[in-house]
C-alpha cells in the first residue's frame, strides 16, 4: 500500500505532537500524560520582603499531573508558626527557620517561602493544611477520587519511605522535600508555588497524594477544619498517638502551654482517663477553657514565687508515700515525684503577645520545666518551636529516666491517626468550637491571623 506525501507528513505531525505531550509528561510523573485542569482561583500570596508582603491574588492554576490532587479549600488554620512569613511582622533575631513549615521539620518552601534573602520573582500560598473537596487528581492517584472530602495533612504519609515503613510516618521524609511545584500562575505571569506542597490560604489547595488522607464525615467545615488542623493533630497525636508515648488511663499529664495545640493536648488526655491534668499557660482566658475542657488544675507561670516544677511534683503526689505500699515520695533526682505524661507546647513568640506574656519568649525555660516536672519513668513529649539551645542537668538528663520523644506532629500516622480524631469530633469528644475562637472568609484573613499573631484568640480558622 503507497503512502501519499501528504499523509506521510500528517502522520509525521501526529507524532511530533505525541512526543511532545509524552516529554512533558515524564518531567513530572515519568508515566501518564498531563491532565489540564485551567482554573483561576483566589489566594492570599506572599511574595518579596515589604510590609504588605501577603496580598489577595486571583490566580491560574497549572494543569496538574502525575500524583497531584486539586482540592477546593473548605476550612483551614491560620497556624502560629507562619506569623512572620503570612503578616510582615518579623519575628525577633535568630528565629527558628521553621516558621514557615509544619512543626519540625526542615524549612519548607525554601527562598520562595519568603525567608531571608529570598528571590521575590516567586510567590508562595502560606498554610500547612487544611479540608476540602477533591476537584481533580492527577493520573496516578489512587489514595482519593473526584468528590472525595480530604484532609490536606501538614505532615505527609507516602507509605513506601524508610520511615513509613519502619512505623514513623510522621518523619515520613517527603515533609524534607523542597522541590515545589510551580502551581498556578499571578495575572502578572509571576510563578506560584504552594509551602510545604501544600498551602491552604486559598480557594484551591494543590498538593500530592502523599499529603491527602480521605475523610467520610458530614461535620461542619470550621469543626472539621480545627480537628484535622496541624495544632489539633499534634495535640491529640502526643496524647492518643500509640507512635510516641500515648497517655495512659488513670496516670498523671502536665501540659505545658495552653494554644490551641495543648489545649487539644489537654482534650486528649482526658480522653485517654488521665486522672490528673494540670495546664499551664500565662494567659488567664487559656487556663479558663483548659478546666473546661478536662483539665483538673490551671497554672499559671508568673505567679510570683511559684515554682512551676515543684507545684506539679506537688500535685502528681499519691496518697501515700509509703514504699512497701506502692507509693511514691516526692522529691530528689530519682523521687517518684512529678507528671507521668508532660506535653510541651509553648514555643518562641514571634511577636511580642497583647495578652500576658509567658516568663521567657525563646520558650526554652518552659521547655527545660516540662523536661523536669516529669516523673522518673515518665515520658515528656515537646512539639513546639522554641529558639536557642537548651541547658538541661546531666545528671538528670542520663539516669533520671525521663524519655523525651520529639513530638513533630505529636507522632501522628496521618492515615491512621486523622480519621481517629475526626471520628471523635463526630462523637462530641473533640470540642472544635472551644478552639476556634476566630472564624473567618478569605476576605478577612489578615486580621483574623494578626489576633493569631498577637495571641487574642485561641486561634483561627479560615472558610473561603
Ligand atoms: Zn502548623
Ligand atoms: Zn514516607
Amino acid at each position: 500500500m503507497s503512502i501519499s506525501r501528504r499523509q506521510l507528513l500528517k502522520k509525521t505531525a501526529a507524532a511530533a505532537g505525541t512526543a511532545a505531550i509524552a516529554g512533558q509528561s515524564t518531567s513530572t510523573s515519568g508515566q501518564a500524560p498531563a491532565v489540564v485542569t485551567a482554573r483561576r482561583f483566589r489566594a492570599w500570596v506572599t511574595r518579596g520582603f515589604g510590609s504588605d508582603r501577603t496580598t489577595l491574588q486571583e490566580l491560574t492554576l497549572r494543569p496538574i499531573s502525575g500524583r497531584q490532587i486539586v482540592v477546593r479549600t473548605e476550612a483551614t488554620n491560620l497556624c502560629y508558626s507562619n506569623v512572620p512569613f503570612v503578616l510582615s511582622l518579623q519575628a525577633p533575631a535568630a528565629a527558628g527557620g521553621r516558621a514557615d513549615g509544619p512543626p519540625g521539620g526542615p524549612p519548607a518552601g525554601g527562598a520562595a517561602a519568603g525567608g531571608r534573602g529570598a528571590p521575590p520573582q516567586r510567590g508562595t500560598i502560606q498554610g500547612h493544611g487544611g479540608v476540602g473537596i477533591v476537584e481533580a487528581v492527577g493520573p496516578q492517584v489512587r489514595r482519593v477520587q473526584v468528590g472525595d472530602r480530604v484532609c490536606v495533612s501538614g505532615t505527609p504519609q507516602c507509605g513506601s519511605c524508610y520511615q513509613c515503613l519502619r512505623g514513623r510516618a510522621d518523619m515520613c521524609q517527603y515533609l524534607s522535600d523542597n522541590n515545589l511545584a510551580v502551581i498556578a500562575e499571578m495575572t502578572d505571569g509571576t510563578p506560584v508555588v504552594a509551602n510545604s506542597h501544600i498551602g491552604g490560604l486559598a480557594e484551591l489547595m494543590v498538593t500530592n497524594e502523599e499529603w491527602v488522607v480521605p475523610i467520610f464525615t458530614k461535620a461542619s467545615a470550621a469543626d472539621l477544619g480545627m480537628a484535622c488542623s496541624c495544632v489539633a493533630v499534634a495535640g491529640l497525636g502526643a496524647t492518643t498517638s500509640p507512635t510516641l508515648a500515648p497517655v495512659q488511663s488513670a496516670s498523671t499529664a502536665a501540659v505545658v502551654g495552653c494554644g490551641p495545640l495543648g489545649l487539644s493536648a489537654v482534650i486528649g488526655a482526658k480522653l485517654a482517663g488521665a486522672s490528673t491534668i494540670i495546664a499551664i499557660d500565662p494567659i488567664r482566658v487559656r487556663r479558663e477553657l483548659a478546666l473546661k475542657l478536662g483539665a483538673t488544675h490551671a497554672l499559671d507561670p508568673n505567679t510570683a514565687g511559684l515554682d512551676v516544677v515543684a507545684r506539679v511534683r506537688e500535685l502528681t503526689r499519691f496518697p501515700t508515700d509509703r514504699f512497701q505500699s506502692g507509693g511514691r515520695n516526692s522529691g530528689g533526682l530519682l523521687g517518684g515525684a512529678g507528671a507521668d505524661f508532660v506535653i510541651e507546647a509553648v514555643g518562641a513568640d514571634a511577636v511580642p503577645p497583647k495578652m500576658e506574656a509567658g516568663p521567657d519568649p525563646t520558650g526554652i525555660l518552659p521547655m527545660r520545666q516540662a523536661y523536669e516536672m516529669t516523673a522518673p519513668g515518665g515520658h515528656v513529649i515537646t512539639t513546639s518551636l522554641p529558639r536557642g539551645n537548651i541547658t538541661l542537668p546531666g545528671v538528670l538528663f542520663s539516669i533520671g529516666g525521663r524519655t523525651h520523644h520529639a513530638g513533630q506532629a505529636g507522632g501522628s500516622q496521618p492515615m491512621r491517626d486523622i480519621p481517629r480524631y475526626v471520628a471523635m469530633l463526630d462523637a462530641g469528644q473533640f470540642n472544635a468550637r472551644a478552639l476556634a475562637t476566630t472564624v473567618v472568609r478569605l476576605d478577612d484573613m489578615l486580621p483574623a491571623y494578626e489576633q493569631v499573631a498577637y495571641r487574642t484568640t485561641v486561634t483561627a480558622i479560615m472558610t473561603p
